[in-house]
């Protein structure tokens, strides 16, 4: 089978692999029927991610359909759909069982798919631990309403739940790419008094604007005088921080209220300066990145709800044989990309 590979740093590749099989009994084997292109595989290519080991088959937000499954497997059976989660984890060690399961502590443990085992970008992927690692898909949700429940969705919802929104505030999200609308989109659900986008790109912005009418937009340089103008209390009382640029972070807190949560779900390419001389008094709250991706049934149900669409981000479709050429625009963010998905 096709799988696209990282060869070195800089430099992945569509290689003849064989298919994979079982190795432990809580395996399964999927096929893919949908996988998608994740900033996070770029921050591979780019050689930001230590871990990664070359070699493997990249891609980690992936829908297919159960082809085996191990002896251990009983929470799903051959032929059903599933999404796969971003993250590997046991369900039972103290972090998985309090939620925490990005810090998952066996072996497996954390982003393991398409980061330090293969993942997505091919035809088959083994998914290991399975009975935690795939949800069935309900039955009228397509491949494409699912394809983002396993990743940036259950990072818009994780990061949208851990900044403990209430009714009476101002959100500040800043950054409009895919994770960025996941996690507008989540928020939204959280029904907030009202919401920022804050962007740089004014495609983007025009893309917000156009699907999301609600949502205040402003740009990195004016960001700080329009939530200022645009809040109850002299600043966002809660700002979520999903660009990842070279200024985001200390924009973020700047923008935020005193005592207000920042929640930082960006992966940054570089070290961040946290100016505590500066920030005193501010008594800020920070909760740091990582998605902990255990809701992903109740994802699935809000999207059977019609309550959460992801599909307008995808903007692009592939077949897997065309990746490079997706990832080309992917990767230089051409003819107003945001999610490619690449079929089989
Ligand atoms: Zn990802
Ligand atoms: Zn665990």
């Amino acid at each position: 089978m096709q799988a696209y590979t990282y060869i070195e740093k800089g430099k992945f590749a569509l290689v003849e692999k064989p298919k994979p099989t079982l190795i432990d009994p809580t395996d399964a084997i999927i096929k893919v029927t949908l996988g998608s292109i994740c900033t996070s595989d770029l921050h591979i290519k780019h050689g930001s991610v230590p871990r990664a080991v070359p070699g493997i088959t990249v891609g980690h937000e992936m829908v297919g359909i159960v082809e085996e499954v191990g002896s251990d497997v009983t929470a799903v059976k051959v032929g059903d759909r599933v999404t796969v989660n971003v993250e590997t984890f046991c369900g039972e060690c103290f972090y998985c069982k309090n939620g925490y399961v990005n810090n998952c502590t066996s072996p497996h443990g954390g982003w393991a798919l398409g980061c330090r085992i293969d993942g997505g970008q091919t035809e088959y992927v083994r998914v290991p631990l399975a009975n935690q690692g795939l949800n069935r898909i309900p039955a009228g949700v397509t491949d494409e309403q699912a394809l983002f429940v396993g990743d940036v969705l259950a990072t818009g919802f994780w990061a949208a739940r851990i900044s403990e929104i209430s009714e009476n505030d101002t959100v500040l999200i800043i950054g409009a790419g895919p994770t960025g609308i996941c996690t507008l989109l989540c928020c939204m659900l959280k029904n907030p008094k009202r919401i920022i986008v804050c962007e740089k790109s004014e495609e983007r912005r025009e893309y917000v604007r156009k699907n999301y009418p609600s949502v205040l937009l402003t740009t990195p340089e004016e960001c700080q005088d329009f939530v200022i103008t645009n809040s109850d209390y002299g600043g966002a009382d809660r700002v979520l921080e999903v660009a990842g640029a070279n200024d985001t972070f200390q924009l973020a807190w700047q923008c935020a209220r005193p005592n207000a949560i920042v929640t930082v779900v960006a992966l940054y390419d570089e070290a961040q300066v946290l100016p505590l001389p500066q920030m005193y008094g501010k008594n800020l709250t920070f909760k740091t990145g990582g998605v902990d991706g255990c809701d992903c049934e109740e994802v699935l149900k809000l999207i059977a709800e019609g309550k959460i669409d992801t599909t307008p981000l995808i903007t692009h479709r592939f077949p897997l044989s065309q990746i490079e050429e997706a990832y080309r625009i992917f990767e230089n963010k051409e003819d107003g990309v945001i999610k490619i998905a690449i079929y089989n």
